[in-house]
């Protein structure tokens, strides 16, 4: 069984990093989880709480774009990476860098930003 996020979901998460308050979701048996979500995917628990995400973050994988799809293409060229923060793994795009200076391991703050092309909310990571 798997169970997509709800977007109203994703938002409260968006509003909790604007208000300096970062969380993800974790279940009894500490699996820790992002987007959140009501059902624990390795376990099935139903008994998720909030924990504080960790201040900083690390880089996994990095990779720039440089041909934007239309939909972000104002955004191109950007970089977007995954950052491990504690538990959990954290997909954003990296801003305050050269894209050719963006490392694996390198340390990143976790923030909210604007697509340039569509002024939606993106998750937004600034090294430190
Ligand atoms: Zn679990």
């Amino acid at each position: 069984m798997t169970e997509t996020p709800l977007n109203g979901e994703y938002d409260d998460w968006l509003d909790g990093i604007e208000a300096g308050e970062p969380y993800y979701v974790e279940c009894s048996e500490g699996h820790g989880w992002l987007p959140p979500r009501r059902v624990c995917p390795d376990c099935g628990s139903r008994d998720l709480h909030e924990e504080p995400l960790p201040d900083s973050g690390e880089i996994a994988t990095h990779t720039t774009i440089t041909v934007a799809t239309p939909q972000f293409e104002d955004d191109a060229p950007y970089v977007t990476a995954i950052a491990d923060f504690g538990p959990v793994s954290i997909t954003g795009l990296v801003r305050g860098v050269d894209p050719k200076d963006v490392s694996m391991g390198d340390a990143v703050g976790l923030e909210v930003g604007e697509r340039e092309t569509t002024g939606e909310r993106a998750v937004v990571f600034r090294p430190r």
